[in-house]
């Protein structure tokens, strides 16, 4: 996904990504649950880049993989090679005329209306073929997935669905980060009575926070993607996952104020004589949001030096009056994701969630794969 040549010396930034961090926190869910851990890897697996993250999966043992769009689904066939093997969801769906590429690519397509079913059926009694595919009920969304009705007519003449390979039933769940929502309870039963009328097939119902809820939300397979990442599966208590990104500023130049004057578009922050600003060439185009403008922090060290003024589009400001010369010269970095500051700290600071953060990691990045 990039694209243009980057390195150490002439990016604006380090992005670290830390594969061995990223099956540590796979296995880690696969110790909690009983069935099967898929993984999500959509939106270039949340930003981190599906090449080198799926490959990385498969190899820690997971076996089922979910992206959102087909073309997704046809890179993420490439990233793992050939074998065949490991089976990947298609979560958006079938679109119109789109039957050929999930057969072409063995992708599985989760049919998310009644419509699909009936064009998935269609296309398989023409093949001759009970090609496999998943199941979405809507238990709660109304996003994607089957409502009540739908379900009911199926249930009504259910013989489109004899015409195809049930691989999964999915449900998926609106609340879970909060675990005294009653809508996870609510949803679960919904799933239970949805799920029961297609007998004795593969059901899934958690995401990464869905996961925390207990082990009467794990059914047979469960999706994870962000905690697979780092973020927080469970805001609010201590993140039992393991940290996988980390980020770090490089400063281009410092400059010593020598008379009263502020700092950056808008005029936002004064500064006195004395203090020392030093520069960072990252800013809003990189995922680094405008709206942590007077708010972030970055660290030298242990040092935390404050962000000052508003981001701009390729720079960002630090007053680093706190820190000796030698860290604070051009060439150095300031680290902006880190021990310090992970992914859900920024996420808070620029109002938003750690998913935001890291699907918007920009790629202007130098990007550094460790632990593989
Ligand atoms: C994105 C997605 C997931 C993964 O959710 P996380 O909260 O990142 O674990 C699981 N299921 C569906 C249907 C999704 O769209």
């Amino acid at each position: 996904m990039i694209g243009f040549m980057t390195s150490e010396e002439t990016a604006g930034g380090v992005l670290t990504i830390d594969l061995a961090a990223v099956a540590a926190n796979w296995r880690r869910l696969d110790a909690m649950v009983a069935g099967e851990v898929a993984a999500v890897v959509k939106a270039d697996a949340y930003g981190l880049g599906a090449e080198k993250i799926a490959p990385a999966l498969a190899a820690a043992g997971c076996k089922t993989f979910f992206v959102a769009l087909i073309d997704e689904g046809v890179a993420l066939r490439q990233f793992l090679g050939g074998g065949g093997e490991a089976v990947v969801y298609v979560l958006g769906g079938l679109l119109p005329g789109t039957e050929k590429i999930f057969t072409e690519y063995a992708l599985r397509p989760v049919l998310n209306s009644i419509a699909e079913i009936h064009a998935w059926a269609a296309f398989c009694s023409a093949c001759g073929e009970k090609l496999p595919a998943a199941v979405h009920m809507d238990t709660g969304m109304s996003r994607l997935g089957l409502p009540g009705r739908e379900l009911a007519a199926l249930i009504n003449d259910p013989r489109p669905l004899r015409a195809f390979t049930i691989g999964l039933v999915l449900s998926h769940l609106a609340c879970a980060e909060d675990a005294d929502d009653p809508k996870n309870a609510e949803q679960l039963a919904a799933f239970d009575k949805a799920a029961a009328a297609f007998g004795d097939v593969k059901r899934s119902l958690a995401n990464s926070p869905g996961i925390f809820l207990g082990a009467e939300y794990h059914f047979d397979l469960v999706r994870p993607g962000v905690a697979i990442y780092g973020s927080n599966p469970i805001p609010g208590k201590p993140n039992p996952m393991a940290q996988v990104v980390s980020l770090q500023g490089k400063i281009i130049q410092v400059r010593d104020v020598d008379s009263p004057k502020t700092v950056g578009y808008g005029a936002t922050h004064a500064v006195a004589p004395g203090t020392k600003i030093a520069t960072v060439a990252v800013g809003y185009a990189d995922g680094y949001l405008r709206s942590l403008s007077n708010l972030a922090g970055g660290y030298v060290g242990d040092v935390r030096v404050p962000l000052v003024g508003r981001v701009s589009m390729d720079l960002i400001t630090f007053d680093v009056s706190a820190i000796a010369a030698d860290a604070a010269r051009p060439g150095a970095f300031i680290d902006l994701i880190g021990p310090h500051c992970d992914i859900d700290a920024i996420a808070r600071q620029a109002g938003t969630i750690g998913y935001e953060i890291l699907t918007r990691l920009g790629s202007r990045y130098h990007r550094r794969y460790i632990g593989g």
